[in-house]
Protein backbone atom coordinates (compact mmCIF):
# COMPACT_ATOMS: atom_id res chain seq x y z
CA UNK A 1 0.00 0.00 0.00
CA UNK A 2 0.83 3.75 -0.67
CA UNK A 3 -0.12 6.97 0.11
CA UNK A 4 -0.88 8.86 -3.07
CA UNK A 5 -0.52 12.62 -3.25
CA UNK A 6 -3.37 14.36 -3.05
CA UNK A 7 -4.04 17.14 -5.81
CA UNK A 8 -5.12 20.69 -4.69
CA UNK A 9 -7.38 22.96 -6.67
CA UNK A 10 -6.96 24.94 -8.75
CA UNK A 11 -4.70 21.76 -10.60
CA UNK A 12 -6.15 21.27 -14.23
CA UNK A 13 -6.16 17.27 -13.74
CA UNK A 14 -8.85 17.51 -10.85
CA UNK A 15 -11.45 18.81 -13.73
CA UNK A 16 -10.91 16.03 -15.53
CA UNK A 17 -14.14 13.63 -15.92
CA UNK A 18 -12.88 10.08 -14.84
CA UNK A 19 -13.74 7.47 -17.63
CA UNK A 20 -15.94 4.32 -16.71
CA UNK A 21 -14.11 1.33 -15.28
CA UNK A 22 -14.79 -1.90 -17.06
CA UNK A 23 -12.42 -4.53 -15.62
CA UNK A 24 -11.81 -4.78 -11.90
CA UNK A 25 -8.32 -6.37 -11.64
CA UNK A 26 -5.60 -6.66 -9.79
CA UNK A 27 -4.20 -3.51 -10.13
CA UNK A 28 -7.42 -1.57 -9.27
CA UNK A 29 -7.64 -3.20 -6.09
CA UNK A 30 -4.40 -2.35 -5.03
CA UNK A 31 -5.30 1.47 -6.27
CA UNK A 32 -8.47 1.31 -4.04
CA UNK A 33 -6.11 -0.02 -1.11
CA UNK A 34 -4.11 3.00 -1.54
CA UNK A 35 -7.19 5.56 -2.23
CA UNK A 36 -8.30 4.03 1.38
CA UNK A 37 -5.22 4.80 3.20
CA UNK A 38 -4.21 8.04 1.67
CA UNK A 39 -8.16 9.24 2.75
CA UNK A 40 -7.10 7.89 6.29
CA UNK A 41 -4.00 9.03 6.74
CA UNK A 42 -5.00 12.57 5.61
CA UNK A 43 -7.46 11.96 7.26
CA UNK A 44 -10.73 12.66 5.68
CA UNK A 45 -13.93 10.74 5.01
CA UNK A 46 -14.07 10.30 1.02
CA UNK A 47 -11.58 10.23 -1.78
CA UNK A 48 -11.96 9.96 -5.56
CA UNK A 49 -9.42 8.83 -8.13
CA UNK A 50 -9.63 12.49 -9.73
CA UNK A 51 -8.19 13.62 -6.76
CA UNK A 52 -4.45 11.45 -7.04
CA UNK A 53 -5.09 12.44 -10.88
CA UNK A 54 -6.45 8.96 -11.77
CA UNK A 55 -9.21 9.93 -14.11
CA UNK A 56 -11.20 6.83 -13.62
CA UNK A 57 -14.54 6.62 -12.20
CA UNK A 58 -13.87 4.81 -8.50
CA UNK A 59 -14.21 6.73 -4.99
CA UNK A 60 -13.81 5.18 -1.75
CA UNK A 61 -15.80 6.91 1.86
CA UNK A 62 -15.86 6.13 5.37
CA UNK A 63 -18.05 8.49 6.96
CA UNK A 64 -18.16 6.24 10.34
CA UNK A 65 -17.28 7.56 13.79
CA UNK A 66 -14.67 4.74 14.71
CA UNK A 67 -13.36 5.06 10.43
CA UNK A 68 -14.35 1.24 10.46
CA UNK A 69 -17.13 1.29 7.79
CA UNK A 70 -15.28 1.85 4.36
CA UNK A 71 -17.04 1.57 1.23
CA UNK A 72 -16.15 1.09 -1.98
CA UNK A 73 -17.82 2.74 -5.17
CA UNK A 74 -16.88 2.09 -8.91
CA UNK A 75 -19.01 3.53 -11.37
CA UNK A 76 -21.27 5.04 -9.33
CA UNK A 77 -24.97 6.98 -10.04
CA UNK A 78 -27.31 8.57 -8.23
CA UNK A 79 -30.70 6.90 -8.85
CA UNK A 80 -33.31 9.10 -6.65
CA UNK A 81 -32.70 11.83 -4.55
CA UNK A 82 -34.22 13.86 -1.42
CA UNK A 83 -34.85 17.42 -0.70
CA UNK A 84 -32.05 19.87 -0.96
CA UNK A 85 -30.70 21.09 2.79
CA UNK A 86 -27.91 23.18 3.71
CA UNK A 87 -24.73 21.48 4.64
CA UNK A 88 -21.18 22.58 5.71
CA UNK A 89 -18.65 21.35 3.62
CA UNK A 90 -14.88 20.90 3.01
CA UNK A 91 -12.40 18.76 0.61
CA UNK A 92 -8.95 17.75 0.76
CA UNK A 93 -8.39 18.97 -2.35
CA UNK A 94 -9.08 22.44 -1.15
CA UNK A 95 -7.48 22.47 1.85
CA UNK A 96 -8.34 25.21 5.32
CA UNK A 97 -11.31 26.38 3.57
CA UNK A 98 -15.35 24.92 4.70
CA UNK A 99 -18.49 26.29 2.62
CA UNK A 100 -21.94 26.14 3.39
CA UNK A 101 -23.97 24.85 0.16
CA UNK A 102 -27.28 22.74 -0.46
CA UNK A 103 -27.05 19.10 -0.61
CA UNK A 104 -29.68 16.63 -1.36
CA UNK A 105 -30.36 15.37 2.57
CA UNK A 106 -30.66 11.53 1.52
CA UNK A 107 -30.05 9.90 -2.13
CA UNK A 108 -30.25 6.12 -3.58
CA UNK A 109 -27.35 5.16 -5.81
CA UNK A 110 -25.65 2.54 -7.58
CA UNK A 111 -22.28 1.27 -7.94
CA UNK A 112 -19.93 -1.57 -7.73
CA UNK A 113 -18.20 -3.20 -5.20
CA UNK A 114 -14.27 -4.01 -4.81
CA UNK A 115 -15.50 -7.26 -6.49
CA UNK A 116 -17.08 -5.68 -9.50
CA UNK A 117 -20.91 -6.86 -7.60
CA UNK A 118 -23.46 -4.40 -8.26
CA UNK A 119 -25.09 -2.78 -5.40
CA UNK A 120 -27.52 -0.32 -4.50
CA UNK A 121 -27.42 1.55 -0.91
CA UNK A 122 -29.62 4.46 0.50
CA UNK A 123 -27.53 7.09 2.30
CA UNK A 124 -28.25 10.02 4.49
CA UNK A 125 -26.42 12.74 6.35
CA UNK A 126 -22.65 12.60 6.00
CA UNK A 127 -22.51 10.20 3.72
CA UNK A 128 -25.24 11.33 1.37
CA UNK A 129 -23.19 14.40 1.39
CA UNK A 130 -20.34 12.50 0.78
CA UNK A 131 -21.62 10.50 -2.22
CA UNK A 132 -22.81 13.53 -3.86
CA UNK A 133 -19.47 14.91 -3.46
CA UNK A 134 -17.32 12.24 -4.51
CA UNK A 135 -19.31 11.80 -7.84
CA UNK A 136 -18.79 15.43 -8.29
CA UNK A 137 -15.23 14.83 -8.51
CA UNK A 138 -15.47 11.77 -10.51
CA UNK A 139 -17.06 14.26 -13.27
CA UNK A 140 -14.58 17.22 -12.79
CA UNK A 141 -16.25 19.25 -10.08
CA UNK A 142 -15.55 21.05 -7.00
CA UNK A 143 -17.92 21.67 -4.20
CA UNK A 144 -16.81 25.63 -4.22
CA UNK A 145 -18.04 25.61 -7.98
CA UNK A 146 -21.41 25.78 -5.90
CA UNK A 147 -20.15 29.18 -4.04
CA UNK A 148 -20.07 32.36 -6.03
CA UNK A 149 -17.47 33.30 -8.41
CA UNK A 150 -16.22 35.71 -6.38
CA UNK A 151 -15.72 33.48 -3.23
CA UNK A 152 -14.30 30.81 -5.64
CA UNK A 153 -11.52 33.32 -6.91
CA UNK A 154 -10.74 34.73 -3.26
CA UNK A 155 -10.08 30.68 -2.24
CA UNK A 156 -8.06 30.21 -5.68
CA UNK A 157 -5.50 33.41 -4.43
CA UNK A 158 -5.42 32.10 -0.95
CA UNK A 159 -4.73 28.86 -2.40
CA UNK A 160 -1.71 29.96 -4.78
CA UNK A 161 -0.43 32.14 -2.35
CA UNK A 162 -0.20 28.73 -0.05
CA UNK A 163 1.47 27.31 -2.52
CA UNK A 164 4.16 29.59 -3.19
CA UNK A 165 4.93 29.91 0.30
CA UNK A 166 5.69 25.89 0.78
CA UNK A 167 7.72 26.01 -2.52
CA UNK A 168 9.96 28.47 -0.85
CA UNK A 169 10.37 26.50 2.49
ZN1 LIG B 1 -13.32 16.52 -2.22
Amino acid sequence: MAILEILHFPDPRLREKAEPIANIDRDLETFIDDLFETMYDAPGVGLAATQVGVARRVAVMDCSDDKNTPIVMINPEIIETGELVDVDEGCLSVPDHYDSLKRYEWVRFRAQDRRGETYEMEASGLLAQCVQHEIGHLDGELYIDKLSRLKRERIRRKREKAERQAAKS
